[in-house]
């Protein structure tokens, strides 16, 4: 077999802008991944429908798997155990300006520059988003900016409120800064909470898209939606049945993607949704299978974790989280990590025989079952990693990027 290949993001959203232009209208999904069961089950999900996709991590993720070299070597494997060929890239999700110029250098195939925190201007957006975007094109590296601010909680700053990208400046966006994607705000949110959808805009995703198509520049630039979770009730009940004491949650509803994509989205960023059910499936498996702490430390960890008897540390804050409320997997398996993180790498399972292989093979296989979903029934994808053509970027690199006035110094980060 041929050594695994990474794809920019580009050709995969081209293949959906041009299966959109044929009115069928189809999005890529992107998938938020921290440890190899994650990544082996997302791959998984995209081989069932014949999917593109986006496998990404953000700057926690990549500190949990100490380092972003370790991850692109993790998906790398993966797709190796799984002679996995299709068109996947692996991204990083809400890079600073440090963070993303590290997975330039480490093997990521696209990154993501947020310059829309609360600290920047618009302006600084500008400037910080062309520089990454200028050393990651030299590298054949895609890039994602962002406009408007999502509420809810981002990598480590949490916006109380939410503010819609301005979709005149849109097609100036992508001029001035030459990024090849971009997260508009359109009133979706982070995390499982995400409330009443009565400040979803979608006018605003119609109005960025009509832009870039009337400028001629839908087939090089794609619109982002973050924060597009469904949180399906039946997760959330399946964690609270078995110990869990999660309430108000709420996604975005399938409708609402569907009409996102219809109306411009290419690219939807699902994190939550792989949480949860990996949790759901870890709770139920440590309930039903008692006398599996005995066989396993590692076990007796996850379960010590879930009864409260360990503390869950919240990855990003450092916080403690009561252990009811617990979603992310990362909290769960951090004293794993800390123990043994090649268990959570790869090969575990060949060189082990512990419980813990078995929870893991259910992970990976929750993942892929709700990763194939989404790409069948709300992302419109199946069968379209047949459609995407060239691997690269090629046709961005050496191009000119429009000149600011000055270069201000490098922006802090909050
Ligand atoms: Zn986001």
């Amino acid at each position: 077999m041929a050594e695994p290949r990474l794809y920019t993001m580009v050709p995969l959203l081209q293949a959906a802008e041009r299966s959109s232009l044929d009115g069928r209208h189809a999005a890529i999904g992107a998938y938020n991944v921290n440890f190899y069961a994650q990544a082996a089950g997302i791959l998984e999900g995209l081989m069932r429908t014949n999917s593109p996709g986006i496998v990404q991590a953000s700057k926690g993720a990549n500190s949990f798997q100490g380092g972003a070299d370790k991850i692109q070597y993790m998906l790398l494997k993966a797709m190796a155990d799984l002679k996995y060929e299709g068109p996947v890239a692996l991204h990083l999700d809400h890079g600073d300006e440090k963070s993303a110029m590290q997975c330039i250098d480490d093997g990521f195939s696209s990154v993501m520059i947020d310059g829309s925190g609360n600290n920047f201007t618009t302006i600084d957006n500008l400037y910080v988003t062309q520089r990454v975007t200028a050393a990651a094109h030299k590298k054949g590296v895609s890039t994602e900016g962002e406009l408007g601010q999502l509420a809810g909680v981002e990598e480590d700053v949490v916006h109380e409120k939410s503010t819609y990208a301005d979709p005149v400046i849109v097609p100036a966006f992508f001029r001035m800064t030459g990024a090849d994607a971009l997260a508009i705000a359109y009133g979706t949110s982070h995390g499982p909470n995400k409330g009443k959808t009565d400040l979803v805009n979608l006018a605003i995703v119609g109005d960025c898209y009509q832009r870039l198509r009337n400028d001629g520049m839908n087939m090089y630039h794609f619109l982002v939606g973050h924060g597009s979770s469904t949180v399906p009730q039946a997760f959330v009940d399946r964690i609270n049945q078995y110990g869990g004491t999660l309430t108000g949650t709420s996604g975005v509803p399938e409708p609402i993607l569907k009409q996102g994509r219809y109306l411009g989205v290419r690219k939807f960023n699902i994190d939550t949704d792989l949480r949860l059910a990996m949790t759901a499936e870890a709770r139920q498996w440590l309930a039903e299978n008692p006398d599996a702490v005995h066989h396993s430390p590692l076990v007796g960890m996850i379960s010590g974790i879930f009864d409260g008897r360990i503390p869950a540390i919240d990855t990003k804050s450092g916080k403690a989280v009561e252990p009811g409320k617990i979603t992310d997997p990362r909290s769960w398996l951090k004293p794993i990590m800390d123990a043994t993180p090649a268990a959570l790498r790869e090969d575990y399972h060949e060189t082990h025989d512990d419980p813990f292989i078995e929870l893991m093979g259910l992970v990976r296989g929750t993942v892929a079952d709700h990763v194939a979903y989404l790409n069948k029934e709300v992302f419109n994808n199946q069968g379209l990693a047949d459609k995407v053509e060239g691997r690269s970027i090629d046709h961005l690199v050496g191009v000119a990027f429009p000149k600011l006035d000055s270069e201000p110094e490098v922006i802090g980060h909050a």
